[in-house]
């Protein structure tokens, strides 16, 4: 059921999710096959809206919306004579605007599986998608013990200031640093997915970078190459407007301008550097060079403009990286064994991928989640399960012997000497 953002009517919710939770039915085998069941019926019934939501909210084509769909884990029970998963209890998600399905429906799956009850906080500023899933969860799912709140930072605020049993939060670090020190009152464990400049090491050709990679390092004698591939790949790729998903709204979009506005960064443009403030699209924009300390090269971009940063020797980029934020992902394109290895041993970061992007999130075999300033709490496939478990030790032990050596009185013979 749909509950409108009022405040003072948040705690009425979050009691009655607690009740949900309490009667003890979403630990039931059943219930949770039937939850998961409910959110494939859902995405298979209503694909045609959820296409809708996708398109309105980010002008997203369908084929790329498929990308945005929600892959449910299989429910698995690791389970042996002392350790027994159990739910961690009432659980609240908040899910970000750039894949507001996706980042919505696998915490809570994840959760579902788990057996928790759950109360999912979409991103308001993807406000189709946000009301797809209010108007379609209660319809699939248990609505006392699944329900949807929406609204903005306020709403998020208001939900924080109730005792939740864990919190997942996906979105910016300032807002998580908010839900960390929230949630600190009830000591609440939080996992937040936070962003990161991730960056991308090129080496050889043999594949396709990805434009969602924040910035690229690549040695000085290729970097020419490379420039010029990316730009005819680019051209290729976007011959018409609908094949690019717009910006999201007016303040990323200055924000991105405000990112090629600096001077220095402006005259090292090599490709692109239009934009479009009436429909908010901002053309592909390679930058080369840019100053280190300039915001392009400091703040995440999250949108469509890539640095590219030339170094000496590929082998630079480590030291490059050492003393950067651990990135969420680091990507490197390179048939160099030698060289994956060093990347892998000397640089941290929530994953590494080589000879291709962002595939990694799709894995339901890898856990997914940051490290440092990307954040804490790992999921996706059987992670989901865990981040959302409690795993529980239990002993047990007969009561048809005993071994009196246990117990005092102490002596030499019991201690063994
Ligand atoms: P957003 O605006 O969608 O905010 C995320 C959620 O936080 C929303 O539900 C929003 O209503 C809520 N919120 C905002 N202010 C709040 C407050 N003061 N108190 C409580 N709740 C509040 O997302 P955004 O901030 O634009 O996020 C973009 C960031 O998210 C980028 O840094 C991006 O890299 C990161 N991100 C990370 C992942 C990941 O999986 N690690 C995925 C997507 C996006």
């Amino acid at each position: 059921m749909e509950e409108k953002p009022q405040h003072g009517s948040l705690g009425g919710l979050v009691a009655s999710v607690r009740e949900a939770y309490e009667s003890g039915r979403t630990k039931e085998l059943e219930w949770r096959k039937a939850q998961l069941g409910g959110l494939i019926r859902m995405i298979t019934e209503e694909e045609d809206a959820i296409f809708d939501a996708l398109h309105d909210d980010l002008g997203k084509h369908r084929v790329e919306s498929f990308r945005d769909e929600a892959h449910v884990p299989l429910i698995s029970f690791p389970c042996n004579a002392l350790v027994v998963p159990e739910p961690i209890g009432v659980v609240l998600i908040f899910s970000c605007w750039n894949l507001p399905l996706g980042l919505a429906l696998e915490p809570l799956s994840g959760a579902l599986a788990a057996g928790n009850a759950v109360v999912l906080k979409p991103s308001e500023l993807a406000p189709s998608t946000a009301a797809f899933l209010a108007a379609n969860l209660p319809k699939y799912l248990d609505a006392m013990a699944v329900k949807v709140v929406q609204g903005g930072p306020e709403v998020g605020e208001e939900l924080m200031e109730h005792r939740w049993d864990k919190v997942l939060f996906t979105g910016n670090a300032r807002v998580g640093r908010i839900i960390m020190t929230k949630a600190a009152k009830h000591l609440t464990p939080v996992a937040l997915e936070l962003g990161s400049k991730c960056p991308c090491i090129v080496d050889c050709i043999d594949s396709q970078a990805c434009i969602a990679i924040d910035y690229i390092l690549v040695e000085e004698h290729f970097a020419p190459f490379l420039i010029e591939l990316l730009k005819s790949t680019l051209k290729r790729f976007f011959t018409e407007p609908e094949y690019m998903a717009r910006v999201l709204n007016e303040r990323h979009f200055h924000r991105l301008r405000s990112l090629l506005e600096d001077h220095q960064v402006k005259s090292s443009i090599v490709h692109g550097g239009n934009a479009d403030p009436k429909t908010l699209w901002i053309e592909p924009t390679i930058v080369l060079n840019p100053p280190l300390d300039s915001d392009i090269m400091t703040e995440e971009i999250f949108g469509p403009l890539l640095p590219s940063i030339t170094v000496k020797k590929t082998e630079d980029c480590i030291a490059f990286l050492k003393p950067k934020p651990k990135p969420l992902a680091i990507y490197a394109f390179t048939n160099d064994e030698k060289l994956k290895q060093r990347i892998l041993a000397e640089t941290s970061s929530g994953s590494v991928t080589f000879n291709d992007a962002i595939v990694q999130y799709g894995l339901d075999s890898v856990p997914f989640g940051g490290i440092g300033q990307s954040g804490f709490g790992q999921y996706h496939g059987k992670y989901s399960f865990e981040l959302f478990s409690h795993r529980k030790a239990v002993l047990r032990r007969s009561l048809l012997v005993e071994f009196m050596f246990r117990y005092p009185p102490w002596d030499e013979y019991k201690m063994g000497m």
